[in-house]
């Protein structure tokens, strides 16, 4: 059993662009404690008042895992740590010539094993256990790291972490240094990789192999530039193709990963290992149909695995068995004429290089098989008064199940406040959430056709709808409609 230092508080929040709130971090801090990780670094207490007090809180909430603290070897770091609550440190003193010459100019190498060791006397006089790393490591001189380890050892370092801060390892190296490692030490010993070559999930994978104890990573791989290796993919890896176990209970990692897009907004790609929009999807029709009949054909592993769905995506490459899969789901037949003039019009939208969604199936079989749908919610107008100063405001006219609702909300856009106004207004008929929303511009200019792709849930149904506008706000209440009328 390998354990897991997830730093998506710390590193991953040093991703540019990102900064999270206290309340985020308390969110993501549960999620993670959730997923079965065994330390969180929560933050660098020392930094900022809000890390301090994200520190304090999660800390505070009696969680599983481990409550970690970024410090360096400085009096104040360890202070923090320890003032906030936190149940460790993840401690770093350079190591190579370059850090060490940029952090401690004109010292030398013996300085900072001095001053490594003063400052995990300092820690464990403060009652905190101590992840001691070696920073940039991986180019830093290994007898040296070794030195640095041994004194930290001596001084009572609970643990050791060899850092490729700047992702330079290769698979191989690190198998040899941590094995290397590993035979000197009896301590545990973590890895902490980063991505700049794209190899911190390989390089960490191969730690892991060599008799790592612990890996650090952040959910979706976020972090400082390239970021850091992704905790989903290691841990798919290794379980899988090394039969190397974790604690994370699998079936989360998707929600945990969707949590962490949502709140950082660090978009996943969509061909993201694991948790990417297309990493269970497809699309072709030789690949749906084999896929409907043995889904391992095309999936390494099931989705639901870590808690997805398998999407068809129906497009210009749109096979029958997947047509068939969609109306055998919304009850539907069709004789074999009316089933190719299906085919021809999802091909047709897809030739447009549009995306085709489960509502443009849904209507194109219905138009199809002329079955006239009633539609539970039906958008009789809307109005909208947006200004420079004053909050936009929509007001609403519906008729859901034949009864007449008016409603009005303001929001902090005119698209916000449209959906606030019907989310009103249908609140007396069910929970909807948003789960996603999202804006293509068909072509340049102001004129452009906006299409607006949302998705809904209600209970544990998820649809996808689109309306398609050059009126970004009836765009996106049209779509919003169309996805509660599928819904409903
Ligand atoms: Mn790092």
């Amino acid at each position: 059993m390998v354990k897991i230092l997830d730093t998506t508080l710390r590193d991953g929040e040093q991703t540019p662009g990102v900064s999270l709130t206290v309340e985020q971090k308390v969110m993501i801090a549960d999620a993670l404690d959730a997923l079965g990780v065994d330390i969180i670094e929560a933050g660098t207490a020392v930094t900022s008042k809000g890390d301090f007090e994200a520190i304090k809180e999660i800390s505070s909430r009696n969680l599983n895992a481990e409550i970690c603290s970024f410090a360096r070897i400085v009096k104040s770091d360890i202070d923090a740590a320890a003032d906030a609550g936190a149940d460790s440190i993840f401690m770093v003193a350079p190591s190579s010539d370059i850090h060490i010459r940029a952090k401690f100019p004109g010292k030398s190498y013996d300085y900072v094993v001095e001053k490594s060791v003063e400052a995990i006397e300092y820690a464990k006089e403060r009652g905190l256990i101590v992840e001691f790393g070696a920073e940039d490591a991986s180019r830093a001189d290994l007898d040296f790291v070794i030195k640095l380890f041994d004194a930290a050892v001596s001084a009572k370092a609970d643990r050791l972490t060899f850092a490729d801060t700047v992702g330079v390892m290769t698979p191989e190296r690190v198998e040899e240094v941590i094995k290397k490692l590993k035979e000197r030490f009896s301590v545990p010993l973590a890895i902490h990789c980063h991505d700049d070559f794209g190899l911190a999930t390989a390089n960490t994978v191969f730690a892991v192999k060599a008799g790592a104890d612990e890996f650090h990573a952040t959910i979706n791989g976020i972090g400082e530039r390239a970021g850091n290796a992704a905790l989903e993919e290691v841990v798919m890896a290794i379980e899988f193709l090394y039969g190397i176990k974790t604690k994370v209970k699998k079936e989360k990692i998707y929600d945990t990963s969707q949590l962490v897009e949502r709140l950082t907004r660090v978009t996943v790609p969509p061909n993201k290992p694991i948790v990417g929009e297309n990493a269970f999807a497809h699309e072709s029709g030789i690949h749906t149909s084999a896929i409907l009949k043995d889904s391992k054909t095309y999936e390494p592993i099931s989705p639901e695995t870590i808690g997805r769905k398998r999407v068809l995506v129906l497009g210009k490459h749109a096979g029958k068995a997947s047509v068939e899969a969609i109306m055998k789901e919304l009850g539907y037949k069709a004789t074999p004429e009316q089933m190719k003039e299906i085919l021809d019009r999802i091909k047709e939208l897809g030739d447009r290089g549009k995306r085709v969604t489960d509502a443009d199936v849904r209507t194109i079989v219905e138009t199809v098989l002329q079955i006239q749908r009633e539609k539970k919610v039906k958008l009789e107008d809307l109005a909208i008064f947006s200004g420079m100063k004053s909050m936009p405001m929509a007001s609403v006219k519906l008729k859901i199940n034949g009864e007449e609702k008016i409603e009005a909300a303001i929001g902090l856009g005119p698209v916000d406040a449209a959906i606030n106004a019907i989310r009103k207004a249908i609140k007396d008929f069910a929970d909807v959430k948003l789960v996603s929303y999202h804006v293509d511009a068909i072509t340049g200019g102001t004129d452009a056709l906006v299409d607006v792709v949302v998705q809904l849930k209600r209970g544990n149904k998820t649809v996808t709808a689109r309306g398609a506008r050059t009126d970004i706000v009836m765009a996106s209440v049209e779509a919003f409609v169309e996805g509660l009328n599928m819904l409903l």
